[in-house]
């Protein structure tokens, strides 16, 4: 593969990254640094197949320049610049991860047009160009997508149960509606091989607590000795499913045939309240933190409404590439417990190829 990702420095683009090149792919980062981080990927850009260009998905001369390889490489000496041929061929990416968005409920309640913008006429400039140059692509959708439908076996033609529009929340679970109907559209109507991910509570090194997720946010105030902030009664539940269980399933998928104009729902199937969360991240840091419970109201904004429940039904999945999620939630929980506090080579799950976290540990 010659894979662009969108939003390549965030979290979960960067690992994908970090994995395509370990998989011998070419890489092209496109990432305005917004709530990505170039840190995140500044390990891989020694690496020839490796290159970045630093701009947003609503700028068509850098999403141009990131689909033909022709990167600026702006950010100090980023990545190889490939010249543009002159015998009039273009090279280009032939795989599109499209993962930039405004990510996070924080970000959607409070940026509402920022999200919209970037998840409606950025997705557009990028479907348009992997049409011109006949790209397959991946859209990174969300459980977002289901709102609050509270199904223990949420699958992928289950019906979606919105709030009112006036409510900013639900702007991010709309803004990823449009981008799943565009790249169906794009399949059915014109022949471009799409496939949409719902992935579900990714967690794992290099997420941040900054835009709201909530798993780095207990660690790191368990290991601080804050109080963890539960919102609301802490029982709404999630499922947290370990990054690196994920990634291969992304490049498994945008490459499978049978994928194309489907959507999957990628993530874990074990459940936690969020109150049993903080309660385990407690114990397992040995922490002496309290639970502060905050009203979402005082966390969010008067009217907000959360998810009381999200758990997935990964049939779908697991019937085309095989996929189970193998990490624990005390494992996950360990293993950022022991990151945290920079001592991340003396806890790794069983097996586990530990270079993939050195990067993270050196940034
Ligand atoms: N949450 C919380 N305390 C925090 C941050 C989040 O209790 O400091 C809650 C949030 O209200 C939600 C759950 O944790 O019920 C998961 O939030 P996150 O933003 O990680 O993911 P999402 O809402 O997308 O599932």
């Amino acid at each position: 593969m010659d894979a662009l990702i969108t939003g390549g420095a965030g979290f979960i683009g960067s690992h994908l990254a970090e994995y395509l090149l370990q998989q011998g792919h070419g890489v092209t980062v496109l990432d305005d640094l917004s709530t990505g981080c170039y840190d995140n990927v500044a390990h891989l850009a020694g690496n020839p197949r490796f290159r970045f260009e630093q701009g947003s998905i609503l700028d068509t001369g850098a999403v141009e320049r990131a689909f033909t390889g022709t990167c600026s490489g702006e950010t100090g000496q980023v990545g190889t610049p490939t010249p543009t041929p002159t015998d009039g061929h273009v090279n280009h990416v032939d795989t599109v991860f499209h993962l930039a968005a405004a990510v996070g409920v924080e970000l959607a309640v409070s940026h509402p047009m920022e999200g919209i913008m970037v998840h409606i006429m950025g997705t557009k400039l990028v479907m348009e160009a992997a049409q011109r140059y006949g790209c397959r692509v991946m859209v990174a959708s969300s459980s977002e997508i289901y709102g609050k439908n509270t199904s223990d076996n949420i699958s992928e033609d289950d019906d979606r149960v919105l709030g009112s529009p006036l409510k900013s929340r639900w702007s991010y679970s709309e803004g990823k509606a449009i981008e799943e109907t565009m790249a169906y559209t794009y399949w059915r109507e014109m022949g471009l091989r799409t496939v949409i991910v719902r992935l579900f509570n990714m967690v794992g090194p290099r997420q941040h607590g900054r835009y709201g997720m909530v798993l780095p946010r207990f660690v790191h105030q368990a290991i601080t000795g804050q109080p963890l902030t539960v919102y609301g009664d802490g029982h709404q539940s999630r499922c947290f499913c370990y990054i690196d269980d994920a990634i291969p399933v992304l490049a498994d998928l945008v490459q499978h045939s049978d994928a194309y104009g489907k959507a999957f729902n990628l993530g874990s199937r074990e459940e936690t309240t969020i109150e049993a969360l903080a309660q385990k991240v407690i114990a397992l840091a040995g922490s002496k933190s309290t639970i502060h419970y905050i009203p979402y109201g005082e966390a969010y904004k008067d009217g907000f409404e959360d998810m009381p429940r999200r758990v997935p039904d990964i049939t779908k999945v697991r019937q085309l590439t095989g996929f189970v999620p193998r990490t624990t939630l005390d494992e996950i929980i360990r293993m950022l417990v022991s990151l945290e506090r920079g001592v991340g080579e003396s806890w790794f799950p069983p097996g586990r190829n530990e270079t993939l976290y050195s990067a993270t540990l050196e940034t």
